[in-house]
């Protein structure tokens, strides 16, 4: 889409620009994560979890920057009230299986 020089408003800051691509990657790819990380359900919203710095070696990023980790929900775990927690502790234990076992 041209840009038009009349437009008004405000400049998109960098996170805006991120955000909307990210999300535009999320909506494409909602179906190709197949079940809902809490309870296998039918994906229905795809979340983003930022680690603690702790946890950046662990997800492989650079120690100094931070990092997204992608999941997905149904729409009943995404509203439960403790889904955030749910969600870290999940990403964390998967992590932490992966790289003992290697599964
Ligand atoms: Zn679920």
């Amino acid at each position: 889409m041209a840009k038009d020089p009349r437009r008004k408003g405000r400049p998109k800051r960098p996170a805006d620009v991120f955000r909307k691509a990210v999300e535009a990657e999320a909506t494409r790819d909602v179906h190709e994560f197949g079940t809902c990380l809490l309870c296998g359900g039918a994906v229905q919203m795809v979340g983003f979890w930022t680690p603690t710095k702790r946890f950046y070696r662990l997800f492989g990023f650079d120690e100094t920057k931070a990092g997204v980790v992608m999941y997905s929900l149904c729409k009943p775990c995404a509203d439960r009230p403790d889904s955030m927690t749910s969600v870290e502790e999940r990403l964390i234990e998967e992590r932490l299986r992966e790289q003992v076992l290697g599964v």
